[in-house]
């Protein structure tokens, strides 16, 4: 079950008027739940996969005081002492000289005290002695065979000594429920001894094609037909997700065989895609056969690419309360408006599903380096190219074609130009907002 709200009310906004995108969003987001199965991992099988609750941490990190750089350990007190010997008049003048009373490496403890006017040779990462809470580094030094001497104005009390539970303390939250747990993430939990996480189960999602003129890949393309690539450019956003994909292949623009895929892929999926389909006279037929077995509005959005889309929930067999239902999204056909809409729709809602925190992603600001023609009452999202300038300023300009169907636009593009809602012309030179590939797809 991954629908919480009633969501009748949206096939009425059937618009006349398009759907802002920020709307649209808000209406998606309000109609999902997480999933509630929890399964508990091995530490690697956490990799991107999302915690199901905070993960406390039972030890402190690091375990104990040690040193952070090598050299010799003592009592910080000697600083001061050292600062403002009775009748000194230049401070610079003193130096400290420390007996050195024994090492201390990492795993192998110096266990004896350390005394005023003793220091302990030590390592990076060995526990500092008792009775120490200053390192002064190897470099600073000059040692003869059983003392140091060291200017004590180089070096503050408390220096190059890493503090218990300073990287995590024992019973805090060391990762939030909701985190997709990444690279530092898992490190993480190693360095607390974690071996299992309890993360929510993987979203399974269904996806297919639809359109009389597809192809697959290895078929011959007959005379009007195209080959299926929006199966490709699903299949790869949705491995990026880490979600349970399931390629239900091409479906023909035939009421039966629709019908039947999409109570099969509703059956099998918690969310199902396809595209294609849904443009104003498709839509009618979509609409009229979804009406039957599923509660689906169909929008036409104020974005440019992907301006229809489906959005709804379809039940795989009887309709009722206590049934199972998917969500589904009715994507546009075009080759980028199907990129598009999952970047701006689906992710958000997969991730909802998945239970993660759905941050937005990453945009920041650049210049454009070029004049844009747009038209105030609807977002835009052009394909970019952004370059970092000799000044370190990013400045960014459209690719050559803009077409909804130009699928290599996207190849070449490496960011969004996300142009909003009320934004009118663009100037040359004019701060453009730009959403980057990078860590999006
Ligand atoms: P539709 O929304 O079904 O009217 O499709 C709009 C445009 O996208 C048409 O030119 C279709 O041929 C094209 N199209 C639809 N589905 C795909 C697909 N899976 N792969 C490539 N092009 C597609
Ligand atoms: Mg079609």
């Amino acid at each position: 079950m991954t629908m919480s709200n009633d969501i009748s009310g949206l096939t009425a906004s059937h618009a006349q008027n398009p759907l802002p995108v920020d709307t649209a969003r808000a209406l998606i987001r309000a109609a999902i739940e997480p999933v509630s199965t929890i399964e508990c991992v091995a530490l690697r099988a956490a990799l991107g996969r999302v915690l199901a609750a905070d993960v406390i941490s039972p030890i402190d990190v690091p375990a104990h005081d040690n040193a952070a750089m090598d050299g010799y350990a003592f009592d910080g007190a000697a600083l001061s002492a050292a600062a403002m010997p009775a009748g000194s008049a230049k401070q610079s003048d003193v130096a400290l000289t420390l007996a050195v009373a024994g090492e201390a490496r990492a795993g192998h403890p110096f266990d004896q005290p350390c005394g005023a006017g003793q220091c302990v040779r030590i390592m990076t990462g060995a526990p500092m002695p008792a009775g120490c809470d200053t390192v002064v580094p190897q470099e600073f030094v000059i040692r003869t065979s059983q003392n140091i001497t060291f200017d004590p104005q180089r070096i503050e009390r408390g220096a190059n000594c890493r503090r218990t539970g300073e990287d995590l303390a024992r019973g805090r939250a060391a990762l939030g429920a909701g985190r997709i747990v990444r690279a530092a993430d898992l490190g993480l939990l190693a360095s607390l001894g974690v071996a299992e996480v309890a993360v929510r189960r993987r979203v399974r999602v269904a996806f297919f094609s639809t359109g009389d003129e597809l192809r697959s890949v290895g078929e011959p393309l007959g005379p009007g037909c195209v080959y299926d690539s929006n199966r490709y450019t699903l299949y790869s956003m949705l491995a990026r997700m880490n979600v349970e994909a399931l390629d239900l292949g091409v479906v023909r623009d035939e009421p039966d065989a629709l019908e039947a895929a999409l109570r099969n892929a509703a059956a099998c999926a918690d969310v199902v895609l396809t595209s294609g389909g849904v443009s104003v006279g498709d839509a009618d037929f979509t609409a009229r056969m979804t009406a039957t077995f599923g509660d689906v509005a169909f929008w036409q959005l104020a974005m440019r690419p992907g301006r229809p889309l489906a959005f709804g929930r379809l039940w795989p067999a009887e309709r009722g309360p206590n049934q199972r239902s998917a969500l589904f999204f009715g994507l546009p056909g075009n080759p980028v408006a199907v990129m598009v809409t999952f970047y701006q729709f689906v992710r958000e809602a997969i991730l909802t599903i998945s239970g993660a925190d759905a941050a937005a992603p990453l945009q920041f600001s650049a210049e454009s380096s070029m004049p844009i023609k747009k038209r105030p009452g609807r977002t835009e999202f052009l394909r970019g190219e952004a370059t970092r300038g000799s000044t370190g300023l990013w400045s960014v300009a459209p690719t050559r074609s803009q077409g909804s169907g130009v699928l290599s636009s996207m190849s070449e593009a490496n960011c969004f130009i996300v142009l909003p809602h009320e934004q009118g012309d663009v100037q040359a030179g004019a701060a453009v907002e730009i959403m980057p590939f990078d860590g999006l797809i």
